[in-house]
């Protein structure tokens, strides 16, 4: 059955390359490492998706994914990198080969001491020390909030301190004030996405695997996750409409 629907997305990719208006696709990753973890992106396989990507796409930060929401066309199909979690073996795995092609990219860092709980991996986080290794001009840094549960079980006040608490942290031990969030384990809910926007983000990213459209809704922006179950195939494929034909297909059935 896996293997069908990997091979229904790569046959879709096929029909995908008649559509030639342009895209724009956020893609998530967790780790890039050898160990095995479902979440984990091999450094090899890294690196040949980011070469894919720098050689046949705009790569551009989150800021600039904003002003396409808001109205800015596309000149060309566009994908923008994120990483959920805040592994340390960003700075060692991902970070030398997004500098290697010039690929921008946007960290939501989860804090040892309050999240780690929830994460259900015990593989290192990024901490203060790194706070210079994460002042390159290629990096921003976002929020995942505090405790890493699901948003959307808490009450308001709780999502609140969540929002609020997470971004002064991360601003004491990094130096800067993040201006975007990610759902822990994509929870969310129109309660939660208020909180957050009142919190002072300027955007907020889901699990939703779509594209991101015109006029999406700033505080439920959707993003297509990358992990080791994952061939090059599909990879690519996801990158184009076969993605949301796959994915309307798998809600159908
Ligand atoms: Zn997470």
């Amino acid at each position: 059955m896996k293997l069908l629907r990997k091979t229904a997305l790569v046959l879709l990719a096929f029909f995908a390359r008649f559509q030639r208006a342009p895209r724009l696709t956020v893609m998530l990753y967790h780790s890039v490492s050898d160990e095995p973890w479902q979440y984990a992106v091999s450094p090899v396989e890294f690196e040949r998706q980011m070469k894919y990507i720098a050689e046949r796409y705009d790569v551009i930060p989150l800021e600039q994914v904003l002003k396409h929401m808001g109205g800015a066309p596309l000149t060309r199909s566009a994908v923008s990198v994120t990483f959920d979690d805040g592994y340390r073996d960003f700075l060692t795995n991902a970070l030398p080969v997004l500098k290697k092609f010039s690929i921008p990219a946007t960290v939501f860092v989860s804090l040892e001491e309050t999240a780690r709980r929830e994460l259900g991996t015990e593989r290192e986080l990024l901490r203060r020390d790194d706070a210079i290794a994460l002042q390159h001009s290629l990096v921003t840094l976002g929020s995942h909030a505090l405790t890493h549960r699901k948003l959307r079980r808490l009450s308001v006040d709780e999502v609140r301190e969540e929002a609020i608490r997470s971004r002064e942290l991360l601003c004491e031990r990094f130096g800067a004030l993040p201006s975007f969030f990610a759902y822990p384990k994509g929870s969310h809910s129109p309660a939660v996405a208020q909180a957050v926007k009142e919190a002072g983000y300027d955007a907020a990213f889901t699990t939703e695997p779509r594209a991101v459209q015109v006029g999406e809704e700033p505080y439920m922006v959707p993003r297509i996750q990358i992990d080791a179950t994952i061939s090059f195939a599909e990879f690519k494929a996801r990158l184009t409409r076969a993605a949301d034909w796959y994915y309307a297909m798998r809600r159908y059935l």
